[in-house]
């Protein structure tokens, strides 16, 4: 292979582009994981964490992905065959569904189409018409990643009230949080769970989860095994800054220049960037004629969009000529959407400049293999022209 000039694109819905000064943290000699200068960060970057979940209580952090911290919510609330209720709004909520029932939960799945997001009603019924054994926890995926679509947890939490039901509410935040607000305390949340390669701008290798006074106690009568994914041993840190095993030492020191970031913009601030960069993804999309696989406009996410391709064109094969045409690496379809739809990532450290290249290379990699109404990059580019400029902080 030549050499290819110029900058690659990273559209992907996570990891994402990790900012300049973000490497230069990551790539400083890695220090003592036992020594105080370590233990300072981990203080700090376990409190500033905080906000970014919503969160007034404690939150834990591991060397692992976001599969490790779903495993983590479930083996320290639950016990073996204990009933959960699985909101099904695509891949990855099926993904921690399959992680339940391997570890040997009972998963009751309250389904969608994987074109929507998960249905407050539905689980309503589910826990209205729950029997005995209870079910023991309601999860969902915040933002279902495989289909670009946000649902909304605090109608769920206003469900699983309303049926008067004690279950828990186990949230995976891993593709929305550093993007838009996640709110654990305001959904009174038990677990929420995110991962450091999406708004965190930082390369796949952390989770953080976000605990609730019942979660913790929840922990002392849980007896599904834990060892690796205890958190009892972690809870410490947030005093002591001390960890029970070695952690991720670089991408810790890296996650404490990504919240500074996140700080210096403004978290409001980052979200309404977020917000403005979807709309004018959205109105490429909808200019061009074609559809996103979340039907509802109200539940289209703000850092990722799945667009529906038509049927007989494959994603893999498009997806492989954004890459070697334009530098351009996108999303494909997964699961039950496998070579049906591409996705574009716009979270993380992303401006208009680089949403619009991306577009641009859209409509240019589109163009012969789908009917494709010309014109969206331009639709994108005046409608963010159009806009306010975003506070600086
Ligand atoms: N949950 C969501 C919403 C995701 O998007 C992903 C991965 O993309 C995961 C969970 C799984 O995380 P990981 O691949 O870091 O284990």
């Amino acid at each position: 292979m030549g050499r290819r000039a110029g900058r690659a694109v990273m559209a992907l819905p996570g990891p994402t582009n990790v900012p300049d000064a973000v490497l230069r943290a990551i790539a400083r000699p890695t220090i003592d994981h036992r020594g105080a200068a370590f233990a300072a960060v981990v203080r700090s970057v376990l409190a500033d964490l905080a906000p970014v979940f919503g969160a007034s209580g404690p939150v834990v952090m591991y060397p692992g992905s976001g599969t490790g911290g779903w495993e983590a919510a479930l083996v320290n609330t639950l016990s073996p065959g204990d009933r959960v209720a699985m909101c099904e709004t695509g891949f990855f909520a099926a993904g921690w569904a399959q992680l339940a029932a391997k570890l040997g939960l009972v998963v009751e799945v309250v389904a969608t189409d994987w074109h929507g997001p998960a249905d407050p009603e539905a689980i309503g019924r589910a826990l209205g018409a729950d029997s005995e054994p209870p079910i023991r926890a309601v999860l969902v995926v915040h933002n279902e990643t495989s289909t670009g679509t946000t649902s909304d947890v605090g109608a769920i939490r206003r469900a699983i009230d309303a049926a008067g039901h004690s279950a828990l509410l186990l949230v995976d935040a891993v593709s929305s949080l550093g993007a838009m607000p996640v709110g654990h305390d305001d959904w009174r949340a038990d677990v929420t769970i995110t991962a450091s390669q999406k708004g965190l701008m930082l390369p796949p290798g952390l989770v953080m989860l976000a605990l609730s006074e019942r979660a913790l106690a929840a922990r002392e009568d849980a007896r599904l095994p834990r060892a690796y994914w205890d958190w009892g041993p972690m809870l410490a840190a947030g005093q002591t800054g001390s960890l029970p095993y070695t952690p991720s030492t670089n991408l810790v020191v890296g996650l404490r220049t990504a919240l500074d970031l996140l700080f210096e913009e403004g978290l409001e601030a980052v979200f309404a960037r977020h917000r403005r960069l979807a709309g004018a993804v959205r109105g490429a999309v909808s200019h061009w004629g074609l559809e996103t696989v979340c039907v509802d406009p109200a539940a289209l996410s703000d850092s990722v969009t799945a667009i529906l391709l038509p049927d007989g064109v494959s994603d893999s094969a498009l997806r492989a000529s954004l890459l070697e045409r334009y530098g351009v690496t996108l999303g494909g379809g997964l699961g039950r959407l496998r070579e049906r739809c591409l996705r574009v990532g716009h979270l993380g450290d992303v401006d208009e400049l680089m949403i619009v290249s991306v577009l641009a290379a859209l409509e240019m990699g589109l163009a012969g293999h789908v009917p494709l109404e010309p014109g969206g990059v331009q639709a994108a580019m005046a409608r963010l022209a159009r806009e306010e400029p975003l506070p600086v902080a």
